[in-house]
């Protein structure tokens, strides 16, 4: 292993697997950085996948301390959020804050991983006191501006190191799934339907408005909408056109009345 090369190059935190790269490999602390390894430098926020996988590790059993150069109010609250140990203003490559750190965790140089996204500061002092360290690729590419300088001699010293995952840098795994191309084209085309199908019970069509020019003719409903007409009367019931109403309103005399009648008073 080279001084100013870190034993791991990642692109992302998340890529570390706490079973197989931490556990496995006999780290049961570690010694994070803040800035643009958790927090991005910008927005000053934990990404989603970034605390998920801190949630994970600490489940796992694995303790953490955080190591910072950064000392404003941001880290200490990130802290007390995180509920996490914090060593903070560390002057970090120096070793002091390193062996602080370690004593907060009660751990030991060698059960211990440094994990931080500057070569010049996280791997280096990792280094000096012969600890392992992976270094990961900032989350964000604001950052300070004696930084950008420092970022400048990394890549002198790292340039020809292809960080781990690099491609899957920028991804945000538990963003919303963007639609494939697939889901975007165009349903394809409905088989044509069952001659039962091609004609369904339509509502009934409203009857149109009648026309500004014809106000006075009423609007004809539509058949659907025509109630069924009353029965007629039968024919029989009909007056006949030469009938006199008159004669219908008098109940029929039988024949043999008329005939008594006419006897009587004739
Ligand atoms: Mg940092």
């Amino acid at each position: 292993m080279a001084f100013f090369e870190p034993d791991r190059y990642i692109s992302r935190i998340t890529m570390i697997d706490v079973k197989q790269d931490l556990i496995g490999r006999g780290f049961a602390h570690v010694l994070l950085d803040i800035d643009n390894t958790i927090l991005t430098r910008d927005t000053h926020e934990v990404p989603r996948d970034v605390g998920l996988w801190l949630a994970c590790a600490r489940d796992a059993g694995i303790g953490f301390c955080l190591l910072s150069n950064n000392w404003h109010r941001g880290v200490h609250q990130l802290a007390r959020r995180l509920e996490l140990p914090l060593v903070s203003h560390a002057m970090k490559p120096l070793p002091p804050a390193f062996l602080i750190a370690l004593r907060k965790m009660g751990a030991s140089r060698k059960a211990t991983l440094v994990v931080g996204d500057q070569l010049m500061t996280d791997v280096v002092g990792a280094h000096l006191l012969g600890m392992k360290a992976y270094l990961v690729c900032p989350l964000v590419e604001h950052d300070l501006k004696h930084t950008l300088i420092l970022r400048n001699a990394e890549a002198l010293l790292i340039g020809h190191l292809q960080p781990e995952g690099l491609g899957c840098q920028n991804s945000a795994p538990l963003s919303p799934a963007q639609p494939s191309a697939a889901a975007q084209t165009p349903a394809p085309a409905q088989p044509p339907a069952a001659a039962w199908e091609l004609a369904p019970a339509q509502p009934p069509v409203p009857a149109p408005a009648p026309a500004l020019a014809q106000p006075l003719a009423p609007a004809q409903p539509s058949a659907a909408a025509q109630t069924p007409a009353p029965a007629q009367p039968p024919a029989l019931a009909q007056p006949p056109a030469d009938v006199q109403p008159s004669a219908l309103a008098q109940p029929p005399v039988p024949a043999q009345c008329l005939a008594e009648g006419g006897a009587r008073h004739g």
